[in-house]
Order: C-alpha cells, then sequence, then structure tokens
C-alpha cells in the first residue's frame, strides 16, 4: 500500500501544507490504554492528523472508482461477505481504545488484486486484497488479527505520526510533497496507481516507503490483539497466523518480500509479543464467547 505513483496537485493539499508549515507540535495519547496497556506517547506536528484524515477521504472515491473500472472492486460476493462480517464484528470494540472511531464513516471493500495486502484508511476505510486471501489462506480468526492490526494504525494515527516524526527529524524536500504522500501513504495505490498523474514523486516516495517502525508494528498488533479478542475471535490466532506466514514466506524463499512486508517490518519479537500478551486478552474473548453463547441460549 505504500509504493506510491505520483500525486495530483490540489487545493486542498495546498491548504493542508500551509497549516502544516506554520505548524507546532504536541504530544498527544492518540487512544486509551485498553487491557494491554498501552502507554506510549506519541509526537504530531500540529495539524497532521487532520490533514492525514481530510488527505485519506479526499482520495478514497477516486480509489474505488479506478477499482471498480478495473471490475476489481468487491467482485466476489463471498469474500466480500466474510471480510465485511468480521470487519464489523470488530469495529464497535474501537469505542475501547478511541470512542470518537465510533463515528467514523467505516467502508469495507475487497479489491481482486494479486497482491498480499491490507489496510485501514484514517477515517476507517479498509481495503483487503484478495492475493493476502488466497496467499495466505486466513481463517476467520486469523482474518480478523489482520483487520485489527490494520484499524489499530488507524486508531493510533500512525501515517500522521511518521509524517511528523520524518519532518522533525530531517528536512523533507518540500512540505507540499510530503503531505500528498500523507494522503497517498493512507491509501491503497495497488495498480490503481495508473490512474494518478502529477507531482511530488520523489517526495511521494520519501514518505510513503518509511516503513512502520517496529515499535508501530508490535503496537498494531497489540491493540489488534485486543480487539479480536473482544470481538470473540481466538486471539492465539494471531500467533498462528504470523507464525504460518512466516513459515510460508521462508518456504518460498521471499521472506521479507513484497508491499506489505516494505512496511510492515516482521521479525520473531512479532510472535513473542503476541504470545506474551495472551494472557492479557484471554479473559476478553473468554468474555465475548460466554457473552455469545448467552444470547444463543436466550434465543
Ligand atoms: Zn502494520
Amino acid at each position: 500500500m505504500h509504493r506510491l505513483p505520483t500525486a495530483p496537485l490540489r487545493p486542498l493539499t495546498a491548504l493542508v501544507t500551509t497549516a502544516l508549515l506554520a505548524s507546532a507540535c504536541a504530544t498527544v495519547q492518540t487512544t486509551d490504554s485498553g487491557a494491554i496497556g498501552l502507554e506510549r506517547k506519541q509526537y504530531f506536528a500540529e495539524g497532521a492528523r487532520e490533514a492525514v484524515r481530510d488527505a485519506a477521504e479526499a482520495y478514497y472515491d477516486e480509489h474505488l472508482e479506478a477499482a471498480l473500472a478495473e471490475g476489481a472492486l468487491n467482485a466476489d460476493p463471498a469474500q466480500v461477505d466474510r471480510v465485511v462480517a468480521i470487519a464489523n464484528r470488530l469495529i464497535p470494540h474501537v469505542a475501547g481504545f478511541r470512542p470518537d472511531a465510533l463515528d467514523w464513516a467505516w467502508e469495507v471493500n475487497v479489491v481482486s488484486v494479486d497482491e498480499v495486502n491490507a489496510t485501514c484508511m484514517a477515517g476507517g476505510k479498509i481495503f483487503v486484497y484478495t492475493g493476502l486471501l488466497d496467499t495466505w489462506q486466513p481463517t476467520d480468526d486469523e482474518l480478523a488479527a489482520v483487520i485489527g492490526h490494520e484499524i489499530a494504525h488507524a486508531l493510533r494515527d500512525h501515517s500522521a505520526e511518521k509524517y511528523s516524526t520524518r519532518n522533525r527529524n530531517s528536512a523533507i524536500a518540500s512540505g507540499l510533497g510530503a503531505i500528498l504522500s500523507v494522503g497517498l501513504a493512507v491509501t491503497t495505490g495497488v495498480n490503481l496507481s495508473n490512474t494518478i498523474d502529477g507531482v511530488s514523486q520523489i517526495s511521494a516516495e520519501a514518505f510513503a516507503n518509511l516503513p512502520n517502525s517496529r515499535e508501530l508494528e508490535l503496537e498494531s498488533d497489540r491493540i489488534g490483539l485486543e480487539l479480536m479478542a473482544r470481538a470473540g475471535y481466538d486471539p492465539q490466532a494471531a500467533v498462528s497466523l504470523w507464525t504460518k506466514v512466516a513459515e510460508q514466506a521462508r518456504a518460498a524463499g521471499k521472506e521479507g518480500d513484497g508491499r506489505f512486508w516494505s512496511t510492515h517490518p516482521s521479525d520473531a519479537s512479532r510472535v513473542e509479543d503476541l504470545s506474551r500478551a495472551q494472557p492479557l486478552v484471554r479473559p476478553l474473548y473468554e468474555q465475548a464467547r460466554a457473552a455469545a453463547a448467552g444470547a444463543g441460549a436466550a434465543r
């Protein structure tokens, strides 16, 4: 989702850039701690979170239209139903971390493209690619782990945080290019890149190919783990998923290959941490299962 095409110049981005160039910075806690005990403070350039959100919304329709034109948008009803059902079980539980996210205009899409990827844009626009479903063959619980992880990136405004950190630590050549790329970084890109043309490719790539740090990845893993547990998906499936995926990649001699891996660095610490966090979320899973069983019995 992050190897990006060039981007069109738009009035929106000009406004956004002005806001950012005039920016101060702020340390923010985007979410509550949850059962997983998340305490990390986040740094954002002033206006960055809003800018990323606006840019994501501005590009969303464009990407949907492009996928539709290619016959790739939500083409398989069975796959769409499955992904939507899992996402819809997860989404209500964002309230435990970030109540305002309940009001996001959540949308869930499956794009038919042979690429292992999934994303959740700022503001709650979820994409899952059929390449991920075909290659990883996830169970429902494992797919919940993937989607929960991506939702976590959005809840924590990680795109805006990466932008802010980058902007603070080094001179980005162009503020405009950077913010354009922020917008694109949280959209899907994929094979839709040929629909976008314009300026700032260098800046866009400079930002968009920034990987999530291990810290952001582990944090998203943990939030995703709690979301899935609260939704009644077995949190142990997060461990089985990443173990399976790592084995698959090793067997194929492609460890670390592909766009998903370019932005989701993986190593043994991921599986270790997900295993370590199980006791924190297991009770939530058991409660969710009991509640579901109770509701079933009461019917
Ligand atoms: Zn990630």
